[in-house]
């Protein structure tokens, strides 16, 4: 789960990371107040969307200007007029897709003065099991590009977990980053800080970028960007109450309702299917065939005849959608109760796409004769090959 980097922000704050004051809006008209509460000189208006690369961002709407998602502001007037700006339109980064994301929630920030940018991050290493910094003299930029061109700029190290944050630790950032001094001492207590709050709220990444060393020699966390792992969010109620369903695919939330592991894609054919294994090899084999998949969906081994119904009306609901590839390979799953909660999906909500289905495996006469019997318009193939060949036909020739 993502949240919003003034959620982030406050986060880690009370880990005790310094990051500057801030006020979140939601109308135009609280805008005043909340400038005048952090009383200048210099603010930062900055669009709260879940993605990154605000900065260099552009709003879809012209009245909004080419000035981008996160703007200083010199006066409480330049704040209420960037607010306005940016509230319910839409902004377009590397990160959001052509689509863009609209803005509902802005952050004004009491405004720093730069000497330095770095980035720091951590994340969970997986050949090591350790949580893992990464470190670089090139704040402020995209790190993608610092790794392939000068990979030598980024410095990772690990923290044991059973010794946590060891002093020689802050003195590799320090060094990394050049920093002598109180500021090497300061390197060394964000580092403790930021892995308290990455252990004890069950991060899955932190990205600080820029941290900044400011004009008053402080070392500030001027971005922050935080998911977590989704399987620890029962342990952390306070942090899932800072999830923004706005800024989710409202069938990926629906999926997870009925406890599918569902994923949008940007495709033609939808896909139900039983196993992830099985459901990436059915996206492999439809793109062999020369389409793309509309989405990645497992709806698990014991999946009721209610589920795959929720399921497969998810599917029929996505107007991208232009034709079915039902493929279940039946063990704990039975054939049967996936024919039935087809069958019962398509008499709830109709069927306006080709649809093919695959059965194999445990009840799978019955699963059949209960669609033959239906008197569902199915096109029905006998193994995976078979299937992915007649649904991309199908939809090509009902294009
Ligand atoms: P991102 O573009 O989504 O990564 O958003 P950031 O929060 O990183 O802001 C983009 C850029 O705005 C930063 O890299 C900074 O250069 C600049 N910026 C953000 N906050 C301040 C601030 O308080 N003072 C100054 N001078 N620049 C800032
Ligand atoms: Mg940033």
């Amino acid at each position: 789960m993502n949240i919003h980097e003034y959620q982030a922000k406050a986060v880690l704050k009370e880990y005790g990371a310094p990051v500057s004051r801030g006020v979140p809006v939601l109308k135009v008209e609280d805008a005043e107040a909340a400038a005048r509460e952090l009383g200048g000189p210099l603010w930062v208006v900055k669009s709260q969307i879940h993605a990154g690369g605000r900065g260099k961002g552009k709003f879809k709407e012209a009245a909004a200007g080419e000035k981008g998602g996160v703007r200083l502001a010199k006066s409480i007037d330049e704040v209420k007029q960037y607010v306005k700006e940016m509230l319910g339109n839409t902004l377009v980064t590397v990160q959001t897709g052509p689509a863009g994301k609209q803005v509902n929630r802005i952050y004004i920030e009491d405004g720093s003065d730069i000497e330095k940018e770095f980035y720091l991050s951590a994340l969970v290493d997986r050949v090591t099991s350790r949580v893992a910094f990464v470190v670089s003299t090139e704040g402020g930029m995209n790190i993608e590009e610092v790794a392939h061109a000068t990979p030598e700029k980024i410095i990772s190290f690990s923290i044991d977990p059973a010794t946590g944050v060891m002093p020689h630790h802050g003195r590799t950032v320090a060094k990394a980053l050049g920093l002598t001094g109180d500021l090497a001492k300061q390197a060394g207590v964000l580092l403790g800080q930021l892995y308290a709050a990455f252990v004890g709220k069950d991060m899955s990444m932190l990205e600080i970028n820029p941290l900044i060393v400011s004009t008053q020699g402080q070392l500030k966390c001027l971005d922050a960007k935080v998911s977590f792992d989704s399987n620890a969010l029962y342990r952390h109620p306070d942090i899932f109450a800072l999830r923004d369903e706005t800024e989710e695919d409202a069938k990926e939330i629906e999926a997870s309702k009925h406890d599918l592991s569902y994923i949008t894609l940007d495709g033609a054919i939808g896909c139900m299917v039983n196993g992830a294994g099985l459901a990436m090899a059915t996206m492999d084999i439809i793109k062999l065939y020369g389409m793309e998949p509309a989405n990645f969906l497992d709806v698990g081994g014991g999946a009721t005849k209610e589920k795959v119904a929720a399921a497969f009306k998810i599917i029929t609901a996505d107007p991208k959608v232009k034709g079915i590839l039902v493929n279940i390979f039946g063990g704990i799953m039975r054939c049967d109760v996936i024919a039935e909660g087809v069958i019962a999906a398509v008499k709830e909500v109709g069927l306006q796409v080709p649809l093919v289905v695959r059965l194999e495996g445990t009840n799978v006469e019955i699963g059949k004769k209960y669609i033959r019997e239906s008197g569902l318009n199915v096109i029905s193939a006998d193994d995976l090959d078979d299937a992915a060949q007649k649904i991309v036909k199908a939809v090509k020739e009902s294009a």
